[in-house]
Order: C-alpha cells, then structure tokens, then sequence
C-alpha cells in the first residue's frame, strides 16, 4: 500500500488542430466554404497560428471547441477527481471502485502531511489501519458467501479520499482554457492545481498558439478578482484597477 505520485499521460490531441480551428475561425469571416479552407495545404501555418492567437484572444473561443486533448491520469486521489468531474464540458472514464477490488488502495499523501514526520507517521497508520479493515469487511462477506461488485460498491464506503484512482479525461481546447483559469489559480486545492500545471505545459507545447498565455484568471483579467483575503498578490485587486490604483 504504498503512497504514490501524479503520472499524467497525454493519450491523443486532435490531428492538424491549428489548421481545423483556423478553418472554423475563418469560416466565420469569409464566403469560402471550410471543407475548402481546410484541404488548402497549411502554405503558411505562422498565419493562421497568429490568425486563432488573436481570435482566442479577443474571447471568440467557439471554434476552439473542434479541438480535444485526450489525458490519461493515475496516482492522483478521489478528493482529486471529485473537483475534476465538476467540469462538465468534458468526458471521463474512471477507475471503478464497484468493479475494482481496493484490496492494495495506494494513497496519496498531501504535502504539509509529507513535510511534518510525526502527522505523517500518524497519517500512515490510519491509511494501514483502513486498509486492514477494507480487507477484513471484504473477508467477512466472502465466508457468507458474497464477494464482487455488489460487496465491493458497499465495503468501498469506509475507503478515504486519499485512495488513488485513475482517470481517462477529455477536454476540449475552449473548457482547457477555462479549467487552467480556475485551477492554476493559487485559491485552488494543491493537488488539482499541480494538476491543472502539468496539463497545460502540455497544451503550451502542443497547440501554443492557443495556450501561450493560458493560465490562471488574473493573467487574462490583469487582476485578481479572488478579494483581499484569498488573493496571492500576484496582481492587484479587481477593486484597486477600477480606483485607477
Ligand atoms: C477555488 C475553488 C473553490 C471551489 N469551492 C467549491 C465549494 O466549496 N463547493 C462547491 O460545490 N464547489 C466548489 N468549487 C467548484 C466550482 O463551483 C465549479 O463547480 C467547478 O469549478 C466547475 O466550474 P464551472 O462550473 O465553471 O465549469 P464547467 O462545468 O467546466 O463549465 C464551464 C462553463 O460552462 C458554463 N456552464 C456549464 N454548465 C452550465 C450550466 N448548467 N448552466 C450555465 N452555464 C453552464 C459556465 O459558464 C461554466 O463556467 C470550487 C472551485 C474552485 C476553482
């Protein structure tokens, strides 16, 4: 039952996505047909990078939605995937705990725990102590003669939300940037902004014309409308710009 770390895997990123947004972009603005627009060879993919830079920026993000990157996470846990799941334009596919005996659950330790030997040695006990009583539960039900996922569904509701899971998540460029600007913000729970990093290192390198300046909210507003007590200082409070501050 050892404690694990974040393994993120980019799965699949649409094919040509500078070119298919471009075409949608385009399309918008000219009496050329798309199908057309798009079969044209890319003569010039600096243009139409700088092309769908300007149009994300100036907040015409639909056509943004044709393109998807497909991610494939583990070593993350349910308290995790509870937040991510709140976002609704996008698809998952997740680790079941009906289906999947926790029999050998991995956990995640959060990193004021990891850093203070005595909660952490504390932290460890209650996680084997779980454990040993998921096993047990699960012992009881099969000398009754049940076991699978009608026992699994039920003995899974002692499991904590340090268990790790694994998830298969798609997202569309438009919900990527939205996601970036809630959970890289600094308000946001460590382990999903870590999260939320590592994912858009990947879509900067994949797709930059996109994701060069994505990121937490106050990168795009100049200003962080978090208020005076969550705000990290980074930028200035939305009620100082308005003051002319
Ligand atoms: C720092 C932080 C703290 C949080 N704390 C809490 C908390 O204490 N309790 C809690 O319950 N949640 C909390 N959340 C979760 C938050 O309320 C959202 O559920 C979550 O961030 C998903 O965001 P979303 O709804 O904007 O995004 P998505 O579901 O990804 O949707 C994207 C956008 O689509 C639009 N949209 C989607 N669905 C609808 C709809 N049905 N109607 C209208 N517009 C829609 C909205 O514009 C939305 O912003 C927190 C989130 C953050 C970042």
């Amino acid at each position: 039952m050892p404690a694990v770390k974040l393994n993120i895997k980019l799965l699949e990123v649409t094919k040509d996505a500078v070119r298919l947004i471009y075409a949608a972009c385009r399309q918008c603005y000219s009496e050329k047909f798309a199908g057309d627009i798009f079969a044209e060879d890319a003569k010039d993919p600096k243009k139409q990078e700088e092309f769908i830079a300007k149009v994300a920026a100036s907040g015409h993000e639909s056509p943004l939605e044709h393109a998807k990157f497909t991610f494939a996470v583990e070593g993350v846990s349910r308290a995790l995937t509870h937040q991510l799941v709140r976002h609704r334009i996008a698809s998952f596919s997740q680790m079941s705990q009906r289906y999947v005996a926790a029999k050998n659950f991995n956990y995640i330790v959060p990193p004021l725990i990891e850093e203070d030997s005595d909660v952490k040695d504390e932290f460890v006990r209650i996680m084997d102590y779980i454990h040993g009583n998921y096993n047990e539960l699960l012992k009881k039900f099969e000398e009754k003669g049940k076991k699978g996922e009608a026992v699994n569904q039920d003995v899974r509701f002692i499991l904590p939300q340090a268990a790790e899971t694994k998830i298969v998540f798609t997202m569309n460029c438009r919900e990527l940037l939205h996601f970036f600007a809630d959970r890289c913000c600094a308000r946001a729970q460590w382990e999903i902004r870590a999260l939320a990093k590592e994912m858009l290192k990947i879509c900067k390198k994949e797709i930059p014309a996109v994701f060069a300046s994505a990121g937490e909210k106050c990168i795009k507003l100049g200003y962080c409308p978090e208020g005076e007590k969550f705000t990290c200082g980074k930028y200035p409070l939305k009620e100082a710009v308005l003051k002319g501050k």
